[in-house]
């Protein structure tokens, strides 16, 4: 049959396979262990040369027919579901990485994974911190031991959009692992294979579940990385076919050993939610640019970001890679009105630190989730003190409009 796309094909992956006891949906599996009527099957199991299920800490069939599902997403070839995407980024990072490699990342960062891969600094793995935007700031960062470059595709809230396409290409030709955070864009606006990339991240609480009800974070290998040239894989690993390496090691050593496991209730619930990604990013895309070019125009606002503007530095970039600009916008606003009282005037947009959220959320970025930066580190992120992050959901676009132009008034 004919290729399906995105939606089809993402709708009917619970029906692959035998469907158990030909139901429609995915049923939620709660076991912890799994039986085996015959002992050696256990043992193929453990051995890598059966499929199957052994332990709800490294796999489930729920949580695997979730995995399926963003591998089809993300065209890739196979996907390791774990408990938040701080997991999936953390897991990833000690599952390949050893003492004395060193790290590429862009500078514009999630908070809490700028704060992660300074731990890694301290446990001895190195990482450099670039301007991402620009490909030679990447690529003067690479040293000797350099084994991986992250990037996020649209990062927070600053809304840089990096230099995926030769980030790619010098990834390819230093055959360095490309990892590529695709939860601002998620698989409907951006697929990072397309780009090279070697492995993806997703925060599967944000747009692909959709609904603020559950964490979950995934990594999606795309197949592009040729695994027998990594020097960090176990022999243990290196068993099954090669392309199988870097995953097998994600899911022993990062998932397995630490343990980061997401609940089968959990995996149902963004399994749901990931039904309707593409029109509930389709409309809170369509909302956020209506909102960006309303606050561009209004006199209390200083400055918009958000890539669907076409003053935004990497407009033409988001133009040519994304199928939309996101939902994330971020304001700063004049000195005329304090953030706080702005965000104590909005109604619908709910202050919360969330973001993928059906509802609209808004943040003021500096006090909250960048406060533990330091003000060094804001700064050189372009983070001002009035600036108010919006993550816009899927309300009706006047009554948005409408709580913006009154919370502005005041
Ligand atoms: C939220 C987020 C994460 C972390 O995801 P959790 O599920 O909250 O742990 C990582 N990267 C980006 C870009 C995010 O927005």
């Amino acid at each position: 049959m004919k290729k399906k796309h995105f939606n089809s094909t993402a709708l009917h992956s619970d029906r692959e396979g035998k469907p158990e006891h030909g139901v429609l949906h995915k049923p939620v599996h709660p076991s912890v262990a799994f039986a085996y009527e015959d002992a050696r099957e256990l043992a193929e199991v453990f051995q890598n040369k059966r499929k199957g299920f052994a332990y709800g800490r490294q796999n489930n069939p729920t949580v695997e027919a979730l995995a399926q599902k963003i591998t089809k997403m993300e065209q890739g070839l196979a996907t390791v579901i774990f408990g938040t995407g701080m997991a999936a980024i953390g897991s990833t990072l000690i599952a390949l990485l050893r003492q004395g490699d060193h790290v590429v990342s862009s500078a514009f960062l999630f908070g809490n994974t700028n704060s992660q891969f300074n731990t890694f600094k301290e446990l001895g793995i190195e990482v450099s911190f670039v301007d991402a935007t620009d490909v030679k700031n990447v690529e003067a960062a690479i040293q000797p031991n350099t084994k991986m470059v992250f990037v996020e595709t649209i990062a927070n809230p600053v809304t840089q959009v990096a230099d995926l396409v030769p980030i790619g290409e010098l990834c390819a030709d230093k055959n360095l692992v490309y990892l590529v955070d695709n939860t601002m864009t998620s698989p409907w606006l951006f697929l990072p294979v397309n780009v090279n990339a070697s492995l993806v991240i997703n925060s599967l609480t944000k747009y692909i579940g959709g609904h603020g009800n559950a964490l979950g974070g995934s990594v999606t290998d795309t197949g592009l990385f040729d695994w027998s040239e990594f020097d960090n894989i176990y022999d243990s690993y290196k068993q099954s076919d090669t392309q199988q390496w870097g995953i097998t090691q994600i899911r022993k050593k990062g998932l397995r050993d630490f343990g980061a496991a997401l609940a089968p209730e959990a995996a149902h619930l963004i399994s749901v939610g990931s039904d309707t990604l593409s029109m509930r990013l389709t409309k809170a895309c369509s909302n956020a640019k209506a909102i960006a070019e309303f606050c561009e125009a209004h006199p209390k606002v200083r400055k918009v970001f958000y890539p669907g503007l076409t003053d935004h530095p990497q407009h033409e970039r988001a133009k040519a890679l994304f199928k939309d600009f996101g939902a994330i916008l971020s304001l700063e606003l004049e000195d005329s009105i304090d953030c706080f009282d702005f965000l104590n005037a909005l109604d619908l947009v709910v202050c919360s630190s969330n973001l993928g959220d059906n509802r609209s959320l808004g943040i003021p970025v500096a006090h909250t989730i960048y406060w533990e930066m330091g003000p060094e580190r804001r700064a050189s992120m372009g983070v001002a003190d009035s600036m108010v992050r919006l993550s816009i959901g899927i309300e009706d676009t006047e009554d948005l409009l409408a709580d913006l132009e009154q919370a502005l008034a005041i």
